[in-house]
């Protein structure tokens, strides 16, 4: 059946609930087939985003985030202007030709001048050449415009997930967290000419595979230019905490992670997909998994250590080792499962090219 349907290449939801379904043996065909698939039409190369927690302030409350607004135990901090600049020329210094800015949500007029003036430093002191992602949040059109402006060209925006019920439980029910303004808020950032990233939490409390099923149709549908997911992972002091009894265990995320990862790339041939640190966190190389089963950019923190450690989504675990994030290690680990890093070369999404000069 498994082989029947990847030889017909007929991705309905039900078949790729079947996918998602398929045992240790079978979906070694699956992987098989998203390895060739990537190989063919993006090549074996890997593209790293040096990320920056700018800041962990946040107006929104998602019930499973660890930093919340009601959240009182992390420490709140904004990286100060001189540290933001300096952790620039430090990604400049290693090589890394691309960035991600990333932080809550916060719509202060401090907060909108401190991205502007990150953007247009990180690009005069590159001489344009430093990509930048931007993961903000939902912000005015006008802002996403201004930053783009600024040249900030890729913006990462997670659906979380795309079946607005679903989504409903995982937020509270306020104007501040609607399904509705998520998708428009997609849609203002592909008018204005963003690459567009998006992404789903993988083995939430209620979560069925037809709704990851439906997740990646999504996907497909609003003709997305990159995607970011990976596990869900409980994060103590949450109200979705309550719920972890509900959730499909570590392997089982890890595998449907890598699933998802695999049958994004049967569906979008030339997208760029991260392979989270979320799957890292879970298990030990699920990064390298990631990239052999058709991820292709990998997200460094190259957030200083005394921010990075208020930055806490979710429960760390296994927080990544700063010596397994360094540009050696992980060229080593990209080695050993067959690929080059690529530097220098923003490594944009071909999908997003060939869309726009045709
Ligand atoms: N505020 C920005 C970016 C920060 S959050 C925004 O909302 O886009 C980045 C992503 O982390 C979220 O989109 C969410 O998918 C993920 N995340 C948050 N809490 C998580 C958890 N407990 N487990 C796994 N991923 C989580």
């Amino acid at each position: 059946m498994i082989k029947y349907i990847l030889n017909t290449e007929n991705y309905t939801k039900e078949n790729l609930v079947k996918l998602l379904q398929a045992n240790l043996q079978e979906r070694e065909l699956i992987f098989e087939k998203s390895s060739s698939i990537k190989e063919e039409h993006i090549a074996n190369k890997v593209y790293l985003r040096a990320l920056i927690e700018f800041s962990n302030h946040c107006e929104k409350d998602c019930l499973y985030c660890g930093i919340r607004k009601s959240n009182s135990s992390p420490k709140r901090y904004t990286i100060p202007q001189e540290e933001i600049y300096k952790t620039i020329d430090i990604a400049i210094a290693k090589g890394y030709s691309s960035i991600v800015i990333q932080a809550g949500e916060c719509k202060e007029p401090e907060f909108i001048e401190a991205i502007d003036n990150a953007l247009i430093y990180a690009k005069d002191q590159s001489g344009g050449k430093l990509g930048i992602t931007l993961s903000l949040g939902e912000q005015e059109k006008s802002t996403y415009k201004r930053w783009f402006d600024l040249g900030g060209h890729r913006y990462l925006l997670r659906i979380e997930s795309s079946n607005k019920q679903l989504f409903e439980t995982i937020h509270p029910r306020n104007e501040n967290h609607s399904f509705e303004t998520r998708l428009q808020k997609l849609k203002e950032l592909k008018e204005i000419g963003y690459q567009v990233g998006t992404g789903v939490m993988i083995g939430l409390p209620n979560q069925t595979l037809e709704d990851l099923a439906g997740d990646l149709l999504f996907m497909k549908e609003f003709d997305i230019d990159m995607c970011g997911m990976g596990p869900y992972i409980v994060s103590p002091d949450t109200p979705l905490a309550k719920l972890a009894h509900k959730i499909p265990s570590e392997e089982s995320r890890v595998d449907l992670s890598l699933k998802m990862i695999a049958l994004l790339r049967l569906l979008m041939k030339d997208i760029n997909i991260a392979s989270t640190t979320a799957l890292q966190t879970l298990t030990d190389r699920a990064r390298e998994e990631g990239i052999k089963v058709g991820a292709n950019i990998i997200m460094p923190n190259l957030t200083a250590v005394d921010f990075k450690d208020s930055y806490k989504l979710y429960n760390k675990k296994t927080d990544l080792k700063s010596h397994d994030d360094t540009l050696s290690a992980i060229e080593e680990q990209m080695t050993r499962v067959g690929h080059k890093v690529e530097i220098g070369n923003w490594g944009d999404s071909i999908h997003f090219q060939r869309k726009t000069t045709n």
